[in-house]
């Protein structure tokens, strides 16, 4: 079945305006469809599990702004909390109450964390974390895995992940090599290429930094034991064990990724769902470690806009939204019925695919599989991936654009929207088949 020809002329206008602008026409790269060809499309509004774009086409929306939309978009109960915060002021720029009670329900919620600190993105945690590892070590080197992306600091990026992956760069022009002299890498699920570093580097490695669930080379899980084996890894070496939980917190579980497989991990970072659709990163972990970060410690760290009301407040009332009973169950029920339609739609039209899915997180590679790491994941079709792209959003089906992200479900996707996104993914398998 063709659909119906998409219009997005106002799309193409602004868009076309963009370009001339901003480098590519976008704040961040991925959103320029480099990879799945077509130009991108240009939103109005969000609301629960939809996106309308400027020329009024109505998609399910399958990125919830790459996390944050846990509880869909705008959720009624989040935006009346902004707008009762907002009548207070948007930044104090000094000490605020709502930074407690953000605070006190992380460290409820996440097993490692028993103190932590707020910051304005998932980039600016990995970048504060690794600082942290370095200062309380006393060891400049860091391992992190291929495919991993930890955000843009300058060390983490090194066979990255998300939209470095995406448009196949090299390592990015304008990092120092003394600087990624520092990174050691490793392929996912790879216990013994991490001895191997270990070994070849003694007294020199600060820690190991992983996402506990890959979403930005595609959805990756780790195998039975690799986290395990990294937390021991670790303490024999005596080296820190980091999360990035930046995607996977409060997503996975309500105590994110390591509640979910529960391996404890020494420091964690944070960002996405905690700021519930606003700017906001954490780290966080032992208190003993924790307590190096000025100014408690030596090791500076700072942000004027850190900690603002209103980050807290969107971050607070999503995960009162969150912890209700049974929200994870309701996600879980929503994925699983998902992925399990995109399968059956690809084997029904003869393309070969691999599906995975945990609570709310979920992904598929064009290949028999199973993917276990980065090279596995870049073996897969790119190219049918762009058309199947493609099809889908002419079917009002909004999908990362590109087949190293994750697919993300929220609270709001009904069986409805469900069962109108696996009719979309059969006809357009059959289209790319
Ligand atoms: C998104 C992401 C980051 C970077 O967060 P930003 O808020 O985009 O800076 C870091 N780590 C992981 C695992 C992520 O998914």
């Amino acid at each position: 079945m063709t659909a119906p020809a998409l219009n997005t002329s106002h799309s193409e206008a602004i868009f076309g305006a963009a370009q001339t602008l901003m480098p590519g026409g976008v704040s961040s790269p991925v959103r320029a469809f480099k990879s799945v060809g077509g130009q991108p499309i240009v939103f109005d509004r969000v609301k629960g599990p939809y996106a309308w774009d400027v020329d009024g086409n109505k998609y399910i929306d399958y990125i919830g702004s790459w996390g944050p939309a846990i509880c869909g978009h705008a959720h009624p109960e989040v935006i009346a909390a902004l707008q009762e915060a907002v009548e207070k002021g948007t930044s104090f720029g000094a000490p605020c109450a709502l930074e407690n009670t953000l605070a006190e329900m992380v460290i409820d919620a996440v097993p490692s964390v028993e103190m932590v600190r707020f910051v304005n993105s998932g980039t600016e945690a990995c970048m504060a974390v690794l600082r942290l590892m370095r200062a309380y070590t006393g060891r400049d080197k860091v391992i992190k895995f291929e495919g991993c992306y930890h955000g843009h600091a300058d060390m983490f990026l090194v066979k990255a992940g998300s939209g470095v992956a995406t448009l196949g760069l090299p390592d990015s022009p304008g990092v120092p090599r003394s600087t990624t002299a520092n990174t050691l890498t490793a392929p996912y699920n790879d216990l013994e290429a991490v001895k191997a570093l270990f070994a070849e580097n003694p007294d020199a490695i600060s820690g190991v930094i992983l996402e506990p669930i890959v979403g930005n080379a595609g959805f990756i899980q780790p195998e039975p034991g690799f986290l395990e084996g990294l937390r021991e890894l670790t303490k024999e070496n005596g080296a820190l064990l980091v999360f990035d939980e930046v995607m996977t917190g409060f997503r996975i579980s309500y105590g994110g990724a390591q509640a979910h497989f529960g391996v404890t991990p020494d420091l964690t970072t944070m960002g996405k769902v905690i700021g519930g659709g606003l700017p906001v990163g954490a780290y966080g972990g032992r208190a003993d470690i924790m307590g190096m970060v000025a100014p408690a410690g030596p090791m500076y760290q700072a942000g004027t806009l850190s900690g603002n009301p209103l980050a807290m407040t969107a971050g607070i009332k999503t995960l009162e939204l969150l912890k209700q009973p049974g929200t994870y169950d309701k996600l879980t029920a929503t994925t699983q019925k998902l992925v399990a339609g995109i399968k059956e739609a690809a084997q029904a039209a003869g393309v070969p695919i691999t599906t995975a899915s945990v609570s709310a997180m979920f992904g598929f590679f064009l290949c028999e599989g199973p993917v276990r790491n980065f090279e596995e994941a870049k073996a897969t079709d790119s190219e049918r991936f762009g058309r199947l792209h493609r099809a889908m959003l002419e079917r009002g089906v909004y999908l990362a654009p590109s087949a190293f992200e994750a697919g993300f479900t929220s609270l709001a996707h009904s069986d409805a929207d469900i069962e109108a996104t696996i009719n979309a993914f059969r006809e357009s398998f059959a289209a790319v088949a």
